[in-house]
């Protein structure tokens, strides 16, 4: 048997995927379902051919464990769910490359590598069904709120508890999950992009330094309802006036951060007929840096603006936070790992902030050094049929990410 790294063989097993998990509106993965299962079992059928233990685990991660000579681990994980109509690469990517190192470590190392090496396929990543993201990763990190998730329901009214006691999980132990991550030395995920700045530059791969922290906040701007015809425009108390200085404004804040987002997703008004001054205007803000004070700023200044156009209009303003987390940053040295690896393998390297979330982010919030591997998204979209790797660049990353994934490997051999 061959020892070399087939990158081919993991893009032929994404087409196989696709086939069989894919319909005219995109991939069909959503965690918990029958396609979802079915896709776990076809997994468990590649793994077959190794010399691995294969157990799902009290949240329902897969695991695959390649005994080592030490039971220091390194962690390879990605996720075999999908949101509904999603893309063919998303998550899947990750999972399928670690296969393909998994079979390249036991073939070169004859079935004993230096470290144990384990493949995690998380649960519910996505969050589709439930609105909840991370599932599986934040009960292994512990950081899963038990009293939110109880309570959570789909769209049909079922609840998560019961929907994973159909699929053999008990809710009320996920967290068990925890003990998996007591031997765990590094984690390495490689994703793609999701967004175009490796398009963009023209580069197939980076090394992500970490996750932006986010504040989500609701602004509320509080005016007072009158005729608008019998109104003058000095005399109105035009809450949505206030409400819409702050989007220029947010674009500015961005700007002053150097490498900060912010958006206003939402915007409401009340009473919302064509012949009334709006009398209350509602807006969302979400903020992300990668920096926490630098974060931090962004929302100070967000906040100091809406008490100027607030004043400005005669009208009042309130604040509610709706959800906040903080910055994680990844490992310096497995940052570095990942850069070599990316320039031995096609020269040229670059390092980005992450903007979505990742189970990475747990697993990196339960202390395990962590650092994720960026391929290039084409048209910059996923979550969506139109998601699209070149094969080419999905090629480079497996090699890349198996270069990675052996340094790491000596890294952690190497720790006192
Ligand atoms: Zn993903």
């Amino acid at each position: 048997m061959s020892t070399a790294l087939n990158p081919k063989r993991t893009v032929s097993e994404l087409k196989e995927l696709r086939g069989f998990t894919q319909d005219e509106n995109g991939a069909q993965r959503v965690a918990f379902t029958k396609k979802w299962v079915e896709t776990r079992a076809w997994l468990r059928k590649k793994l077959e051919a190794l010399p691995v233990e294969v157990h799902a685990d009290a949240a329902g991660n897969l695991w695959a464990t390649l005994r080592g000579a030490s039971d220091r681990a390194l962690l390879i994980g990605g996720h075999m769910d999908s949101v509904p109509n999603g893309g063919w690469l998303d998550g899947c990517l990750n999972v399928l490359a670690g296969v393909e190192i998994l079979r390249r470590i036991d073939a070169q190392y004859h079935g004993q590598p230096p470290v144990t090496v384990r493949l995690v396929d998380w649960a519910d990543e996505e969050g589709a069904r439930f609105g909840k993201s991370l599932f599986g990763s934040s009960a292994c990190s512990g950081n899963l709120n038990m009293d939110e998730a109880r309570v959570l329901k789909d769209k049909d009214g079922i609840g998560l508890p019961e929907a994973l006691k159909a699929v053999d999980i008990d809710f009320e132990r996920v967290k068990e999950s925890g003990q998996e991550l007591k031997r765990a030395a590094a984690y390495l995920e490689l994703h793609i992009e999701q967004g175009p700045v490796l398009l963009d530059l023209d580069l197939p791969l980076g090394a992500v330094l970490g996750t932006f922290g986010v504040e989500r906040h609701a602004i509320i701007f509080h005016g007072q309802a009158a005729h608008s015809g019998s109104t003058p425009m000095n005399r109105r108390k035009d809450a949505f006036l206030a409400a819409a200085k702050m989007s220029p404004e947010i674009y500015r804040i961005a700007e002053r951060s150097h490498g900060g987002v912010c958006t206003i997703g939402s915007c409401a008004t009340q009473p919302g007929i064509v012949t009334s001054v709006v009398a209350e205007c509602r807006i969302t803000l979400d903020q992300r840096h990668l920096d926490a004070v630098a974060l931090a700023r962004m929302l100070e200044e967000a906040e100091a603006a809406s008490e100027k156009f607030a004043n400005e209009g005669n009208v009042r303003v309130s604040w509610e936070r709706l959800w906040q987390i903080e910055p994680v940053l990844f490992h310096q040295d497995l940052v570095q790992m990942c850069s070599e690896a990316i320039a031995e393998t096609c020269g040229q390297t670059h390092r980005l902030p992450s903007g979505p979330l990742h189970d990475a982010a747990e697993v990196a919030r339960a202390g395990v050094p962590t650092v994720m591997m960026f391929v290039q998204s084409l048209y910059g979209i996923s979550h969506n049929k139109i998601e699209d790797t070149k094969e080419a660049h999905l090629e480079l990353c497996v090699t890349a990410f198996d270069k990675l994934a052996e340094k790491a490997m000596r890294w952690v051999a190497a720790k006192p």
